[in-house]
């Protein structure tokens, strides 16, 4: 039987008109929570994302502004105009978007922005929160993926949990935050031995990998949830062919596009999984939607209006 498709975009549809519910009622009792994007040069896939993050703040009714600093902006600089933000009452949220310069100490300046702002969830404070379960703030892409898993109604207290990857952005976040939920986790990477057998354990198996299609069947136990992470752009017509032969839809996009995006799943998965997320309209659609709630939460977090639990 074919998985049921876990519908990304749907959920993130769902948390978007629940977060604007909560912005209408805090703008009337005179929060309006707002955020900062600071894109720095003309990365253009940068700019694809934030053009999107600003959109959603526009349809959700959240303050937001964007700060685009020159390619050749220093450390010194970014470190003043996150003081600024992190100064000003009315941005709850700042954002700097990834990857910067290669003369800009990243580090540094992710490690200034104030955690009770920091709507990514990268600064080490906000890490420690999930890691000991106090309240804090949840990278974005991990807290979508539970929210597509519980709003599915998944189960995830004692299932056998695997993720794929490990980076801090997307795989030990997702894993502390499995584990937080009671699963049995298991991290793998690319040192990992046997990665197919590891795999099979997984009631849960979740790919943050960025390799194109690279979980295949022999790697699901049948009827297991896969959650596809990965965002691969496809432009090699032998490759497109290899993974998407027969499936008009996707020709159709191809021809259009010169391009289409596949996952780390590869997609005969979906032919034995229980439950899958699509790719695109899987994960990624929850990611702005978290980044939104995230916002929200730390205007009420900051002016101590509700302690709100999400690891
Ligand atoms: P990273 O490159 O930071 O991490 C990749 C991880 O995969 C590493 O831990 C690496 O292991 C592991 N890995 C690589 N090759 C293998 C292999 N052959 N076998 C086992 N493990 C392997 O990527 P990110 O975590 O940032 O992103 C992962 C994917 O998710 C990407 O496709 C990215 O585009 C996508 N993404 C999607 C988002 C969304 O909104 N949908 C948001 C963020 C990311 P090791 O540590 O040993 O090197």
């Amino acid at each position: 039987m074919p998985a049921v498709i876990l519908d990304g975009t749907n959920i993130a549809r769902e948390i978007r008109a629940e977060v604007a519910a909560e912005v209408k009622n805090m703008t009337a009792a005179g929060i309006r929570p707002g955020l900062a994007v600071v894109l720095v040069g003309h990365n253009p896939a940068s700019e694809v994302y934030v053009r999107g993050k600003v959109k959603a703040c526009e349809e959700i009714g959240i303050y937001s502004e964007k700060h685009t600093p020159p390619e050749s902006v220093s450390t010194r600089e970014l470190l003043t105009l996150v003081a600024d933000l992190n100064r000003r009452d009315e941005i709850d949220g700042i954002l700097v978007q990834l990857p910067l310069p290669k003369q800009v100490d990243a580090k540094q300046v992710l490690l200034a922005v104030n955690p009770a702002k920091d709507v990514d969830g990268f600064h080490p404070m906000n890490v420690g929160f999930l890691s000991t379960q106090r309240p804090g703030l949840v990278p974005c892409t991990p807290a979508g993926i539970m929210e597509i898993l519980k709003r599915s109604s998944i189960p995830i207290a004692g299932q056998e949990a695997v993720v794929v990857g490990r980076s801090d952005i997307v795989g030990k976040p997702t894993a502390m935050l499995l584990l937080n939920a009671h699963a049995t986790v298991t991290v793998c990477h690319s040192k990992t031995r046997d990665l197919p057998r590891v795999c099979r354990r997984a009631d849960i198996l979740v790919a943050a990998i960025g390799r194109p299609g690279m979980i295949t069947r022999e790697f699901v136990k049948p009827g297991a949830t896969v959650i596809d992470v990965g965002m691969n752009t496809i432009m090699d017509p032998a490759e497109f062919e290899r993974f998407f032969a027969g499936t008009p839809k996707r020709e159709e996009t191809f021809r259009a596009k010169g391009s289409v995006l596949i996952g780390d799943v590869h997609p005969e998965v979906a032919e034995i999984a229980g439950a899958i997320t699509p790719v695109p309209g899987g994960v990624g659609p929850l990611t702005i939607a978290m980044l939104m709630a995230n916002t929200v939460r730390a205007a009420k977090m900051r002016r101590g209006v509700a302690e709100l639990s999400r690891a």
